[in-house]
Order: structure tokens, then C-alpha cells, then sequence
């Protein structure tokens, strides 16, 4: 068995799940996964392609050679060897991501992925919509991220400003609130809290204290386990 911690972040946009999981990450000397880029990379060359039927996109799923290589605390993402990490960020992404989500097989294939790029002998923070329900439902660690829609909304707005992207508080809203519902209200994977998750609300919780909370079920993991951290 390696001598290894899967941790499982799971919650929805603007949750703080993406700063908390790549701080403990690095902390850990972990791997850091974000599946949410692996549904966008897939949704932004779907749009490239003018692609709107099912089997269409699906079969991009399957074709398509994604990658993720995680360094300097930020992961680029490749689509066939070609970088499109800033693409896959932007606004009409967003707008079709959820509904892309929603379709079996493309869940299924990116799902395999997911397992196969955590199955190393190398530890992982992996974060997502279903990772602790789906993608690793034995993960040692499970956190359900959350904080209330004003504070995600003024989040989400803060980063697209520092981009240089235009966009209004009640724009970014909608789209929180109308990907919320459709990534909870799917039949296959729903956003739910997993069994036995930690939830943390981040509302009004600063980044230093939602990495020491997460470390600290950390700890309790790898001392259940038998197992050897270090925290840098
Ligand atoms: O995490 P992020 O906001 O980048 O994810 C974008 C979208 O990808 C989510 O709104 C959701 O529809 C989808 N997603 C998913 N399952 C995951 C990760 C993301 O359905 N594990």
C-alpha cells in the first residue's frame, strides 16, 4: 500500500475550495488536481468547435489528450499539447460548463481519468463537484467547501477585475446560482455533501484558518493510517 493520503475537496464555485486545496497541496508536497478544469477544458473546445450534440461532445472527451500539470502553485492545462489555461476561465465558459457536465459518458470518461491521475504512489488533493462521492469515495480525507452566495459572487467578480474581464456583480450571481442548481440537481454525481465530509464555511474564515482546518483532518488521517506527513 503507498504510503499516501488522498484528500477530497468538494463545493461549489467561489467556495475557497481552489486556494485552500493548492496551499495544502504545496504544504504537503501533494499533487493538486483540479477536475473543474478538466470539465472546462472540454466545454471550451466543444464552443471552439461549434459542437451542441451530445455525441459530438463525448467524443471529444474521448479523443481528446488532456493534461494538467500543476506547478509554482497553478496548474496549465493542456488540450492536446496545446495550452489553453486562460481560455478555459473565461466568462462563456461558464455560461455551458454545467450543462456539458451534465452528460453520463463525458462524466465517465473524465472520471477514469481523474482515478488514473490519483493513483500514483504520490499523495493528492483533488477538488471538485464529486470527488468524495464518486471519484474517490474511500478518499482519507473528505472537505465540503461552502460560504453564502454574496461572498462567492464578490469573489468571482474580484479575480475576473484582476484580469482585466468586465463583468457585474448580478452577472457573476446568476451564473453561481444557475450553475449551483444545475450541478446539484443532476441525476449523475451531484454536488451533495459526502458521508462523513468536514464542512467548512468560508464565509467568514480567513485562507490561513481554512488551511489549518483541512490540515488538521490531515493529521488525524495520517495518524489513523500510520502514515508520515510533512508540513512545510
Ligand atoms: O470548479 P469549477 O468551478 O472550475 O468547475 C466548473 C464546472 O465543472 C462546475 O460548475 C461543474 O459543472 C463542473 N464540475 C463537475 N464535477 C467536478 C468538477 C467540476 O461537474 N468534479
Amino acid at each position: 500500500m503507498p504510503q499516501k493520503l488522498i484528500v477530497a475537496i468538494d463545493g461549489p464555485a467561489g467556495s475557497g475550495k481552489s486556494t485552500s486545496a493548492i496551499l495544502v497541496a504545496q504544504k504537503l508536497g501533494y499533487l493538486y488536481i483540479d477536475t473543474g478544469a478538466m470539465y472546462r477544458a472540454i466545454t471550451y473546445l466543444a464552443i471552439k468547435k461549434n459542437f451542441n450534440n451530445k455525441e459530438d461532445i463525448i467524443r471529444l472527451a474521448e479523443k481528446t489528450d488532456l493534461k494538467l500539470d500543476f506547478g509554482e502553485g497553478r496548474t496549465k492545462v493542456f488540450a492536446d499539447g496545446k495550452e489553453i489555461t486562460e481560455d478555459i476561465r473565461m466568462p462563456e465558459i461558464n455560461a455551458r460548463v454545467s450543462e456539458i457536465s451534465k452528460i453520463e459518458t463525458v462524466r465517465k470518461i473524465l472520471v477514469q481519468k481523474q482515478r488514473e491521475m490519483g493513483s500514483g504512489n504520490r499523495g493528492v488533493v483533488m477538488e471538485g463537484r464529486d470527488i468524495g462521492t464518486v471519484v474517490f469515495p474511500n478518499a482519507d480525507v473528505k472537505i465540503f467547501m461552502t460560504a453564502s452566495i454574496d461572498e462567492r459572487a464578490k469573489r468571482r467578480k474580484k479575480e475576473y477585475s484582476e484580469k482585466g474581464i468586465n463583468v457585474t456583480l448580478e452577472d457573476v450571481k446568476k451564473n453561481l446560482l444557475s450553475r449551483d442548481e444545475i450541478d446539484s440537481g443532476r441525476e449523475i454525481s451531484p454536488l451533495i455533501i459526502a458521508d462523513s465530509a468536514v464542512v467548512v464555511n468560508t464565509s467568514e474564515v480567513s485562507i490561513e484558518e481554512q488551511v489549518n482546518i483541512i490540515l488538521e483532518e490531515i493529521k488525524k488521517a495520517a495518524d489513523k493510517k500510520g502514515i508520515s506527513i510533512k508540513i512545510s
